[in-house]
């Protein structure tokens, strides 16, 4: 892997962004707004998973009047994205929103992006510079650039309409649907900008196919060390927006949130319920919220290697098993106690390290 860009540094509502701050995890809410109760428990849920910046839709003067009591209770930066109307961008801004996400292809003429960096200059808010494949400017449509250089292009057209304003604290999204032109679009963006990049498929479809879609997109970017931030976009309650970015980030090495169970597939070498066995394991240390790396391991072919590889493993025979911790064997354990026997392990090696 390679090591993170370089990018500059903004901050939102007291969360860093780029410039070597831990790649923040975005969601946003698909609560109505306007109703900031609602918006408000939907918030609390995001950041309970691990949310660490949320995002609401401000479509209409209803949800701009919800935000300053949104921000109130959020308890976590928001940034409100806005699209076709700038006056509604300016608004969110005076009312208080850590950033404004605008869409340069739909917020109007260059004057309206004035308005808006303008306003956010005044409030000291960065604005991300959000492009999509779905709403280019019709120029660059109809041009005959491939779907990435389309995409950078239209990134670099607003940043130069913003930079020439004097406004430098931008973060920049070109985000499609597919997952090659994304990753195009943002490798080749990363060549020539310093900003910090938001990083997302965007519309990346239902909770299984968009998370797969998003880790292998946002994997290969992230594991190029390109991205400051990420929000993975699912149809499915963002909570699990949350959850999968976490995921992601976690599996490429760039943050480590909560233990992870690597288990063995099984095969006919395997003398013990094994899937069971690892599926209790990772439901029990769920609520563990330390780094550690835990191998649940089939039989003696790989088992006391990667067993050995982690924090703590268990490689099984027929009926027994070998625990490790740091790689080295610690006790023989009978099949029926490997997963209480696990835990008691764990909770003596996490009281350990403190
Ligand atoms: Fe099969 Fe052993 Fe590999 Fe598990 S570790 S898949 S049981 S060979």
């Amino acid at each position: 892997m390679r090591g993170r860009a370089e990018t500059r540094q903004v901050n939102v509502g007291g969360v860093r962004i780029g410039g070597g701050a831990p790649v923040a995890i975005q969601s946003m809410t698909n609560t109505k707004t306007a109703d900031a109760d609602e918006t408000i428990k939907q918030i609390w849920e995001l950041a309970e998973a691990g949310c660490e910046i949320v995002r609401v839709s401000l479509p209409d003067r209803a949800s701009i009047e919800a935000l300053p009591q949104i921000k109130k209770a959020a308890g976590l930066p928001v940034v409100a994205d806005i699209h076709f109307q700038s006056e509604l961008a300016v608004a969110a801004i005076r009312a208080g929103a850590d950033k404004v996400r605008i869409n340069p292809g739909n917020i109007g003429s260059a004057e309206d992006v004035r308005a808006v960096i303008e306003a956010a200059k005044e409030a000291g808010v960065p604005v991300r510079i959000g492009v999509n494949a779905g709403s280019l400017p019709k120029n660059i449509k109809e041009s005959s650039m491939n779907p990435a250089d389309k995409l950078i292009a239209g990134a670099l057209d607003n940043i130069k309409l913003v930079s020439d304003l004097g406004f430098e604290d931008i973060v920049v999204s070109v985000k499609s649907s597919d997952v090659n032109e994304t990753v195009a679009a943002y490798r080749g963006l990363a060549g020539q900008v310093e900003y910090p990049l938001h990083l997302g498929i965007t519309e990346s479809g239902t909770l299984e196919s968009g998370s797969i879609k998003s880790a292998v997109g946002l994997g290969i970017l992230l594991a190029d060390g390109i991205g400051d931030t990420l929000r993975v976009s699912l149809a499915a309650d963002p909570v699990h927006e949350v959850k999968v970015a976490r995921r992601i980030l976690q599996a490429v090495d760039v943050r480590r949130f909560s233990p992870e169970v690597i288990a063995c597939p099984t095969c006919a070498r395997c003398e013990v319920d094994l899937i069971s066995i690892a599926e209790e394991v990772e439901r029990r240390v769920r609520l563990v919220d330390r780094p550690i790396k835990i191998a649940v391991m089939g039989c003696v072919v790989n088992g006391p290697g990667e067993a050995a590889a982690a924090d703590i493993g268990i490689a099984s025979g027929k009926g027994k098993g070998v625990i490790f911790i740091n790689g080295a064997p610690e006790k023989t354990v009978a099949e029926k106690d490997f997963v209480d026997e696990l835990m008691k392990t764990i909770e003596e090696f996490l009281l350990d390290a403190i």
